[in-house]
């Protein structure tokens, strides 16, 4: 009998991880039996933007932490998939920070050429995962979100791909509870202009602050203090943005800063990060980890070393996104197809160890960049990925660092960018992003590479 796999999830991760397959499967290989089980009523996880918070309409927590006016934080180069370039999707050149809804399009170009909807069971929720260690398989029990019925299937091998941007890391500080305006999480906030005119306060010191900021400003925020913990992000911010040290009470809308400064504010914004949560998951099969480049107890990233048939993908702290997942899901696919075998798990537990000594030695983020690059390199020289220029998409983050230094609001008007892939360089943005309110498809691409609307 053909072995069973399940897929949890259908964002980029799950995505990738069925397109692995199907490219394997045209080049003659023998697929086994894929079923991905998605909650949502459509695919693309993060990427699928929705108004609601809170609940979804199944009742389940909301997974989605996206935002209107959510652009590309990094350039588009960095995660080309090799197989499927800008190029080929848009027909022309356009710009290297794109908003959501164009590469939502174009993560979703690559799935429908593909054709690998079929394989997706959507409003469909992973409840439990469980082991049964006489057969080595998994049982997998999901609920129906239209019927509400549960049911049980068996599986040979599970590859966990929900995401860890869901579930809100949130702290609590002295005088919240008696705060008198509205205190949210960023997996929580939808559209800047409902802040204009007021004073916010940001805590925490991340991609989530950096961006709520300057969103919130550029719609019409009369000023916003990020508050941080360890280190300031320290960009030259634009007029009416300021960092401060960690907030230690609230008094009504006064917030009182370590540094003894304090500050009347309307609203505050938790952008402290989010939990990796997996309560679908019985004990012995579940990740548990901060938000690092190499988790511990993943050989590869991947593999759960007590039981490798258990996999999870995406599960890192992430510079690379979209190549990094279609690396892992290759890596994934091979190993589910006989194509590699694992080390023992001494080996694989010895090898994590390393990586694991390695991260804690890292001290900036361009040191990050190249570690996270180096995870790719090793798992991309095993496998029939499409080449493409890693060392050119170092290059480019370490531009992009740079052009976020110089100027915070203006390095997503940036081009100049090739393609690891094409070679193709990326024009400017034909506005500047700072005055750019309307971020629809066609205000993005209409006017950027000089062709007609
Ligand atoms: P997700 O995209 O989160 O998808 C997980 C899927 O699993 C979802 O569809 C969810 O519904 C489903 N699921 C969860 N639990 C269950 C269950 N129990 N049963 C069934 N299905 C389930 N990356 C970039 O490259 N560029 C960016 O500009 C960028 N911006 C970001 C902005 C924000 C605010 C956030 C939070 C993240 C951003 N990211 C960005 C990173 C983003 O998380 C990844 O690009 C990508 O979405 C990760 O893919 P994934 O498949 O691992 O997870
Ligand atoms: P994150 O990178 O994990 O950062 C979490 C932040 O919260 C850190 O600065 C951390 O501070 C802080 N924090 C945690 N607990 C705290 C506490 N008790 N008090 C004060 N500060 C605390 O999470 P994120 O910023 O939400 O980013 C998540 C992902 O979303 C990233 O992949 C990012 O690229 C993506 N994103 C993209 C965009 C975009 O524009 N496209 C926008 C937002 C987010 P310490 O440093 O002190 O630990
Ligand atoms: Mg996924």
């Amino acid at each position: 009998m053909a072995s069973r796999v399940a897929v949890i999830g259908a964002g980029p991760g799950g995505l990738a991880q069925l397109h692995a397959f199907a490219e394997a499967g045209k080049n003659g290989a023998e697929l086994p039996e894929l079923v991905c089980f998605e909650k949502q009523s459509d695919w693309g996880g993060m990427w699928n933007y929705t108004w609601r918070t809170g609940v979804d309409e199944a009742g389940d927590p909301v997974h989605a932490s996206m935002y209107r006016h959510l652009w590309s934080n990094g350039p588009k180069e960095c995660l080309e998939f090799a197989d499927y370039t800008f190029d080929e999707h848009f027909g022309k050149p356009i710009p290297s920070y794109p908003p959501r809804e164009v590469l939502y399009d174009y993560l979703l170009g690559r799935a429908r050429k593909n054709d690998i909807r079929k394989y997706i069971q959507f409003g469909t929720a992973v409840r439990w995962v469980s082991h049964n260690a006489e057969k080595n398989t998994f049982n997998v029990t999901v609920e129906d979100l239209k019927t509400g019925d549960h049911r049980t299937e068996e599986f040979d091998y599970v590859i966990v791909s929900t995401g860890h941007f869901s579930v809100p890391n949130m702290p609590d500080f002295p005088g919240f509870e008696q705060f008198p305006g509205r205190i949210l999480h960023s997996h929580d906030f939808r559209d800047s202009r409902e802040f204009a005119g007021q004073d916010l306060l940001i805590i925490g010191s991340s991609y989530s602050a950096e961006d709520l900021a300057l969103q919130v400003k550029k719609y019409g925020a009369n000023s916003v203090t990020i508050s941080y913990r360890t280190a300031p992000m320290g960009f030259a911010w634009p007029e009416g943005i300021t960092e401060v040290p960690l907030l230690t009470r609230l008094d009504g809308n006064t917030a009182h800063f370590a540094d003894g400064s304090s500050r009347r504010v309307d609203t505050i914004l938790l952008c402290t990060g989010y939990r990796h949560h997996f309560p679908f998951l019985e004990n012995s099969l579940r990740l548990r980890t901060k938000n690092v480049l190499y988790p511990d107890n993943l050989y590869k990233g991947v593999f759960w070393v007590d039981n490798p048939n258990l996999m999870y993908l995406a599960m890192q702290d992430l510079y690379y996104t979209f190549t990094l997942f279609d690396a892992q899901a290759w890596y994934a696919r091979d190993y589910v197809l006989g194509r590699v075998n694992l080390p023992s798990a001494d080996q694989m537990r010895e090898e994590i160890a390393s990586w694991r000594a390695r991260e804690e030695a890292l001290s900036s983020m361009m040191e990050a960049v190249e570690f996270q690059a180096d995870h790719l390199r090793d798992l991309l020289q095993n496998l029939d990925y499409p080449k493409f220029d890693v060392d050119m998409t170092v290059e480019h983050f370490r531009t992009w660092l740079g052009h976020k230094q110089e100027d915070i609001t203006g390095y997503r008007n940036r081009g100049g960018f090739a393609s690891p892939v094409t070679g193709t360089v990326s024009p400017a943005l034909h506005t500047s992003w700072w005055e750019m309110l309307d971020d629809s498809p066609e205000a993005f691409l209409g006017e950027s590479a000089g062709s007609a609307k």
